[in-house]
């Protein structure tokens, strides 16, 4: 009957709820072992000026090589993180070895790059993240003026707070983007008042430019907006030379993904900074 189904679907969302909910747990206690464990390391994906593909920065991302289950997506583990605020140690981990990371390169092959860090709103919001930040730059030796800070719409969306924390910011020399730009809800007079030096449009716009008017008119009219106030701007997700192309003639200037290059150890970095036309083959 469809009670008896009724019910035995019920039953079989709730295990299979329960599963999940197991999963997560197990994950979340994982992961606090993970950041002192060694088991989270760091790719770094070149961030390119458009056309000619000089790279200008890097964007640091997290992984976690899970001893049982292999390599894990941050997309996987970063929500549960920031659920269960194991993010705040992870962020530490991150911001601590990517500068140190960078500042190993800053003398020779990365001196004029940019390093951009992902931080959670949870992580953004805390009372002592200026300070720790600032503890954090000055133990690395790693300089401010080369930090940016990705943050998504969301984060903005406490205003009064995050005005505050992107004065700090500024004062210290470090920039902010927004990430995944976009795919929130920010308003656009919101984005007017703060100050926000460059914009990532998400990738999600990008993956069928050729073949969508409706998301290139988009694209375009972010430019524009990037444009007008003074920010500047970086495309996520470029995956095929076309698609550089159509951005260049929209007038992107900055570019990030697989075309140039898949987020890599700071090791394969050092030798893609070394290759002249910085191809990674
Ligand atoms: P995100 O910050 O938007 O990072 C860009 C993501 O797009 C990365 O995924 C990158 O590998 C992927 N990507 C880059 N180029 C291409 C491309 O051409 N095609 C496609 N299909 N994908 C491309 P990843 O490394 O899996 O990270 C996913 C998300 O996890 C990040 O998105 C970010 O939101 C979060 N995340 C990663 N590391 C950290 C971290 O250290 N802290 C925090 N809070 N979040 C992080
Ligand atoms: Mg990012
Ligand atoms: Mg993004
Ligand atoms: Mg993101």
């Amino acid at each position: 009957s469809a009670k008896a189904e009724g019910r035995n679907r019920y039953q079989f969302y709730s295990q299979d709820m329960a599963e999940r909910s197991n999963q997560r747990l197990h994950l979340e206690q994982g992961l606090r072992r993970a950041i002192d464990g060694g088991q989270l390391t760091l790719h770094f994906q070149p961030q390119v000026t458009l056309p000619d593909r000089q790279i200008v920065g890097v964007e640091a991302l997290v992984r976690w090589q899970h001893p049982e289950l292999g390599m894990i997506p941050p997309a996987r583990f970063i929500p549960i993180a920031e659920e269960s605020g194991v993010i705040d140690a992870l962020g530490r981990w991150v911001l601590e070895h990517a500068c140190l990371e960078m500042a190993g390169l800053k003398d020779g092959l990365g001196g004029q790059l940019h390093l951009a860090v992902n931080v959670s709103a949870r992580e953004f919001m805390r009372s002592d993240f200026i300070d720790a930040l600032r503890e954090t730059l000055a133990r690395t030796g790693f300089p401010a003026a080369a930090l940016e800070l990705e943050i998504t719409e969301s984060t903005l969306q406490t205003i009064d707070r995050s005005l505050e924390i992107l004065g700090e910011l500024k004062k210290l020399g470090i920039a902010v983007s927004i990430d995944d730009f976009g795919t929130g809800y920010s308003s656009l007079s919101v984005l007017r008042n703060l100050p926000i030096d460059r914009i990532k449009i998400d990738r999600s716009f990008i993956h069928d430019l050729q073949h969508n008017p409706d998301g290139a008119a988009i694209v375009k009219a972010m430019v524009a907006l990037a444009e007008s106030l003074r920010m500047d701007i970086i495309v996520e997700g470029i995956e095929t030379a076309e698609q550089a192309v159509i951005l260049t003639r929209m007038g992107c200037a900055g570019g990030q993904g697989y075309l140039f290059s898949r987020p890599i150890p700071v090791a394969d970095l050092i030798k893609l900074l070394a290759t002249p036309d910085g191809d990674n083959g």
